[in-house]
């Protein structure tokens, strides 16, 4: 491949998404020679993504988000709960940034760039050599020209698939704990309301759907959904043709671009060491697996897991790679938990089938909204065959104790 690529370099950061930008500034500014690659001709296209983090996630974080990669800033997020009761939440969390990611991600390479880190798009990982359980050498392939490089620490950073845990023949979560997405980007045929809706109904099943902003009348519809088979057109057009809200604002003739992908919902895992290789984001499984949101997480692992590299390399310490679960824990253990027991008692009110489905889809959404925590599941469950009315009842009880933003309505559809 030759040129820069047959550096002596320190750490290889294996893919250009929000953890590997975020691993190979933090590790370039710890003084280690850093090599970032991405398979990807251009990092951060094609978008497999609705886009959208958290605000406090981001203020929480620090991360000054590039002012030309924000789409549009929301002001709530409304659930609509087996289109019968609507919840309609202004905590900072359910504030959120609908991001253009092409800008995002490529921006975040840039950072890493600027940092001192080599960037080289184009090429992607394909081999490794091991030795007592530690890459001593990988091989990366830029248009058919091969490079061996001798990194002394890895990071793993390539995704939901990740090349390198195949290549080290290592399952660090199972396919059954996926959500497979969908979703269009496209033109609204009216003003669209500045905030994110989220559908969760049977018609959706265990998931849920999705209105992101991503400007006065333009957003992502999708779908994410754990054993959603089919990912073609005819399932949003069927999902958003039936649905009385969604049809009201979008008939898929403006369509703008068709987004898909898988995203890793196992719970909490920490941050993975494998020898030298430290896996970051997606390929770690470090999103909030309650509603998926990966962006924010992978970032602030990503740093992490490029902070003890660094320091690794730095003290010739091969111990020093064990703080790498401990870092993580330190900047996101606290969401993660939450977001892994959330999406327990999710899942736990799925698996309940002697409750009727549109009844397990509204539970599930109180606890997603976090309008009830999932240990008040018993005290709301005889409540809802009866009339909305009283779960709303009881709901806007409990958001005025806990003094949420938070309102709720009934809805008429159904
Ligand atoms: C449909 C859908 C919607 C989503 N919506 C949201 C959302 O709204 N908000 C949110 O926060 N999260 C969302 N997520 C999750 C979010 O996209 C991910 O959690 C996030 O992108 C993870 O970042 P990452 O850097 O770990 O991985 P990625 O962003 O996937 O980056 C991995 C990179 O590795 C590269 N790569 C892979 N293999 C190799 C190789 N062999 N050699 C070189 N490079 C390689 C890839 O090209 C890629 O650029 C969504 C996911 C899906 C599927």
């Amino acid at each position: 491949m030759g040129g820069n690529m047959d550096k002596d370099w320190e750490v290889l950061v294996v893919g250009a998404g929000p953890a590997g930008s975020g691993a190979a500034a933090a590790a370039a500014e710890g003084g280690c020679k850093t090599l970032l690659i991405d398979r990807k001709k251009e990092i951060g296209t094609p978008v497999q993504c609705g886009e959208v983090v958290g605000e406090s996630l981001v203020r929480q974080l620090g991360l000054k988000l590039p002012p030309q990669a924000i789409a549009t800033v929301h002001d709530h997020t409304r659930f609509i709960l087996d289109r019968r009761l609507m919840i309609v939440s202004k905590e900072p969390y359910w504030r959120s940034i609908a991001l253009e990611r092409k800008i995002f991600d490529k921006l975040l390479a840039a950072r890493a760039a600027e940092a001192g880190a080599s960037v080289q798009a184009d090429t992607r990982l394909v081999d490794v050599e091991m030795r007592d359980g530690r890459v001593v050498a990988a091989t990366l392939m830029h248009r058919g020209k091969e490079a061996v490089v001798h990194p002394k620490v890895v990071i793993a950073a390539d995704g939901v698939h990740s090349t390198m845990a195949r290549l080290m023949d290592l399952t660090l979560y199972p396919d059954d704990t996926m959500a497979k997405g969908i979703e269009y980007e496209m033109v609204a045929k009216k003003k669209l309301p500045n905030g994110m809706q989220i559908f969760l109904e049977p018609e959706v099943g265990l998931g849920y759907g999705w209105i992101i902003p991503k400007g006065p009348r333009r957003a992502n519809v999708g779908l994410g959904v754990i054993g959603m088979e089919d990912t073609r057109r005819s399932t949003i057009l069927d999902w958003a043709s039936g649905n009385p809200i969604v049809s009201e604002y979008f008939d898929l003739e403006k369509v703008l671009e068709v987004k898909s992908g898988d995203a890793p919902l196992p719970g909490f895992l920490g941050g993975p060491v494998h020898g030298n290789v430290l896996f970051a984001g997606d390929a770690a499984g470090q999103t909030l697996a309650f509603v998926g949101e990966g962006i924010m997480p992978s970032f602030a692992c990503g740093q992490g897991a490029g902070a003890v590299a660094a320091a690794s390399v730095r003290m010739r310490s091969r111990k020093k790679l064990e703080c790498y679960d401990q870092a993580v824990k330190s900047m996101m253990g606290e969401e993660l938990e939450k977001g892994a027991a959330l999406k327990d008692a999710i899942l736990g009110t799925w698996a309940n089938t002697s409750i009727p489905e549109g009844d397990r889809t509204m539970l599930c959404g109180l606890i997603m909204s976090e309008s009830i925590f999932p240990d008040q599941t018993e005290a709301v469950l005889p409540l809802l065959s009866q009339p909305t009315a009283r779960i709303a009842k009881m709901m806007r009880e409990g958001i005025e104790k806990r003094r949420m933003q938070a309102k709720i309505s009934v809805l008429r559809h159904r």
